[in-house]
């Protein structure tokens, strides 16, 4: 080897040890044991740990917490197969702990890591140790992440009332559908209800728009607290209100319903120094088989509340064909 090869040689090998440190993304190697060889300077400043203090080291003993069941695996397969294996912060947020600070919310939380674990062969061709690379992706994820919670939060806006919180008129509907498919499949027992405020004009012209307003909100209130968890609570339109009710026959369905009228009969909406009383009239109807779309079945409950209302209102019906 001439004078000039064996300098280069060595400059390479200087090149590469300080492209190694610098380089923002973290490297270590490891060898069978998990014994560390490698922590370059990106390992260095986010553990806060020196290359000094690192080589020689098991992982095991300067990070306990880090879950090795899942690393072990993954690195037995790479020791194994001699191909290189990956982890994107999507199947797993990340393997160090590592703060990161973010200069746009002025907060510091976790970082994000992206991970490739990579065969390094000797010159017999077997894998004799491993590279971590252990890549920020703070940012893409965090982008992400704040994108899917606005979308989330906006498909949840697109199915409520703004005025109530229940169900808008055109998710309740989808909802109506679907259960009414289901029903026809399952020749289940469920039932809806829809009640309408008596006289409620009244309550508009008398005391005004807003105290209205407050009387719609305490009469969605409770029908939120009527609901079970697994109901459909809805605003159909002004003081019309639907409640679907899966697997409840017709009978349960108007004792619900009778205790939703009762509910509102006793109950004194306060609106400034107003002291306000309404009542409800409501249409019960079971699904059956005979109904052929949910606009019928929901046609039959409206014809049920139009009973109620006949009947002298503040009053539960139950749709018959008579
Ligand atoms: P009935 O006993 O027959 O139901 O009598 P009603 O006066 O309640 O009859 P109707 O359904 O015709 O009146 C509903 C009124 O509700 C008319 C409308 O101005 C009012 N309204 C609709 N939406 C709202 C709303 O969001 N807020 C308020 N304050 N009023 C509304
Ligand atoms: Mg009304
Ligand atoms: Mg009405």
């Amino acid at each position: 080897m001439t004078q000039l090869e064996k300098h280069t040689e060595l400059t390479d090998i200087h090149w590469m040890v300080q492209m190694l440190q610098t380089v923002d993304v973290g490297l270590v190697v490891l060898d069978r044991n998990n014994q560390i060889l490698l922590w370059n300077s990106f390992m260095e400043n986010h553990s806060g740990i020196r290359s000094n203090k690192a080589l020689g080291r098991q992982l095991a003993e300067l990070f306990p917490k880090l879950s090795f069941t899942w690393l072990n695996r993954k690195l037995d397969a790479v020791f194994k197969l001699g191909s290189p294996a990956y982890s994107t912060w999507e199947q797993r947020p990340r393997l160090f702990d590592f703060k990161s600070y973010r200069p746009l919310t002025g907060s510091s939380e976790l970082m994000y890591q992206n991970l490739t674990l990579m065969p390094l062969q000797g010159p017999d061709n077997t894998t004799a140790q491993v590279c971590l690379l252990i890549y920020d992706v703070t940012d893409s994820a965090t982008n992400r992440l704040q994108l899917e919670e606005a979308n989330q939060e906006l498909a949840r806006l697109s199915r409520t009332d703004r005025l109530t919180g229940l169900l808008n008129r055109g998710y309740w509907e989808e909802c109506l559908q679907q259960e009414f498919l289901r029903e026809q499949r399952s020749q289940g027992q469920s039932s809806l209800i829809i009640f309408d405020i008596d006289h409620f004009k009244k309550v508009n012209d008398t005391y005004g728009h807003q105290a209205g307003d407050e009387v719609i909100r305490q009469a969605a209130q409770l029908l939120k607290q009527e609901a079970r968890a697994t109901d459909f609570p809805g605003r159909y339109g002004g003081e019309e209100f639907v409640l679907l009710l899966p697997d409840t026959p017709e009978a349960g369905a108007q004792e619900v319903a009778e205790r939703l009228r009762q509910a509102l009969e006793s109950k004194v909406i306060e609106y400034g120094e107003l002291s306000l009383k309404v009542t409800i009239s409501l249409g019960v109807s079971g699904f059956t088989k005979q109904l052929d779309t949910a606009q019928t079945w929901l046609e039959r409950a409206d014809q049920a509340l139009y009973q109620a209302k006949e009947a002298g209102r503040n009053q539960v019906k139950c749709w018959s064909p008579a």
